[in-house]
């Protein structure tokens, strides 16, 4: 009889958890049951990340860890998703061993009848094939109950070709997903009791449904421009079916972001002020070495346009520093582009170079590990006094916080966030996780602002 206990492990962004949502959901549709605990499990998942060679690194040293759990019971099935099946292939097989299962993120409905065919055949199994139509549209995500916010993919892959990401080449292509299953999604989720709804896509302002596949072969399709759904229509569509909700969305690629999308921010109360907007770098030279469609120029528009139609609006963004070729000139044209701007708060990420990628393939990774550090180190200090110029300025408002949790450092205390996406910490009073309520922010530090509840 086959053990149907599993254990999922999650690595990565916010879309590889909402993938393991995913494949929790097929795994329980066919009766196999989900353990926290991975010693009590016959089956054992590793939802992976690919994107910087750190989280390749951290993932094989697991599955190496992995090993004495084959060596206590041969039976255990061993299972590698996501990013890096999809980018190592057939050669994380070679690199260990006690591996059965490699499937890249459009092979997850297989997992069940692959893992049947290991208990009565044995073997490995690998399906790192593309798919043109794949967006799981039809599977509800099984999700941690009593959770206030929902992560719902919207569109997956990407098509940007960024010389420095292996997205493309472990996501596959883009290709949006059926507007009618986004909707039914949310409706459910507020039913359910969520307050929030974070759209999820590697670039979610180019979705694009008109009827289902690729979008780079939406040209060739015969549907008229007036029958397609584009992401302004989109968002419009999810604010209007879920008025008491939240709705969140991210990643934007600032080549994509339109007026329309900024305009139905402004439109819809319940959508937060918020715009994540990756820049990379603030120098011409690299951005044009990055294949960003973007100059810094069009950047600084597309920021003075968000301050101006959404005055409001938090900004965050992420930024690579070290990449291929970055003098110390490229490094103070993002220095001078944060300073401009005042991020909110900023992802920073040293470079890495992915075997692969164009960059890999044409550029050399020249700029030293010290040289990388200490730019980051400059990056991150600047950003600190940004995050703390930007929270300071809520001092004295009354904002609407959504209570996510206890605080960490103070049981007598919850946190949530206001609308900017700011974390706020206040004392609990009678409220509960989940409520929405007035807050006065008295303080802040760089990273929290501190209040108390008005109610
Ligand atoms: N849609 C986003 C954009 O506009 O570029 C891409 C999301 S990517 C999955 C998340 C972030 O990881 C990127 O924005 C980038 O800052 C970082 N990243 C990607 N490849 C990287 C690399 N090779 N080295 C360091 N950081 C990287």
């Amino acid at each position: 009889m086959i053990n149907k206990k599993y254990y999922i492990e999650n690595y990565g962004c916010q879309m590889n958890i909402s993938d393991s949502e995913i494949i929790c959901s097929i795994l329980d549709n066919e009766g196999f049951i989900k353990t926290e605990n991975f010693k009590t499990a016959n089956i054992i998942l590793i939802n992976t990340c690919s994107i910087r060679e750190k989280s390749e690194q951290k993932i094989l040293l697991r599955i190496n860890q992995l090993k004495f759990l084959k060596k206590k019971n041969n039976n255990i099935i061993i299972g590698i998703l996501g990013c890096l099946a999809q980018n190592f292939k057939k050669k994380i097989l070679k690199i260990n061993n006690i591996i059965n299962l490699v499937l890249g993120p459009d092979s997850y409905r297989e997992i069940p009848s692959l893992i049947r065919k290991i208990y009565k055949k044995s073997g490995k199994y690998i399906n790192t094939f593309f798919s043109k139509n794949e967006t799981y549209a039809d599977i509800l995500p099984k999700r941690d109950k009593n959770k206030i916010t929902a992560f719902v993919t919207i569109m997956r892959g990407c098509d940007n070709m960024c010389t420095f990401c292996v997205v493309p080449f472990t996501r596959g292509r883009e290709k949006s997903r059926d507007p009618h299953s986004i909707i039914k999604e949310c409706e459910f989720l507020f039913k359910k009791g969520y307050k929030e709804i974070i759209l999820l896509g590697q670039n979610v302002d180019s979705y694009l449904w008109y009827g289902g596949g690729l979008k780079k072969n939406f040209k060739k399709s015969k549907i008229k421009n007036e029958r397609i759904i584009n992401f302004s229509n989109l968002l419009e569509l999810v604010a209007i079916s879920v008025p008491f909700m939240r709705i969140r969305f991210c990643t934007s690629n600032p080549n994509d972001m339109s007026y329309k999308v900024l305009n139905i921010i402004k439109k819809y109360k319940n959508i937060c002020k918020h715009i994540h907007l990756p820049v990379q770098s603030g120098s011409n030279k690299i951005l044009s070495l990055m294949n960003r469609k973007h100059s810094r120029e069009d950047y600084i528009l597309l920021i003075n346009k968000i301050n101006k139609i959404l005055p409001n609006c938090s900004i965050s963004c992420d930024i690579i520093t070290g990449f291929c070729n970055e003098y110390e000139y490229d490094h103070n044209e993002t220095l001078n582009l944060m300073k401009l701007v005042k991020y909110n708060f900023s992802y920073m990420f040293i470079y890495s170079h992915r075997i692969g990628t164009y960059a890999y393939k044409n550029l050399i990774d020249n700029v030293s590990l010290e040289i990388k550090k200490r730019r980051l180190k400059e990056i991150i200090s600047l950003q600190r006094k940004h995050s703390y110029f930007r929270l300071s300025k809520s001092i004295g408002y009354i904002q609407e916080i959504l209570i996510e949790g206890i605080s960490k450092k103070n049981i007598n205390f919850f946190y949530g966030r206001n609308s900017k996406n700011e974390i706020v910490i206040f004392p609990k009073k009678k409220f509960k996780i989940g409520d929405f309520l007035k807050v006065k922010i008295n303080n802040c530090t760089s990273a929290t602002l501190i209040g108390d509840i008005l109610n």
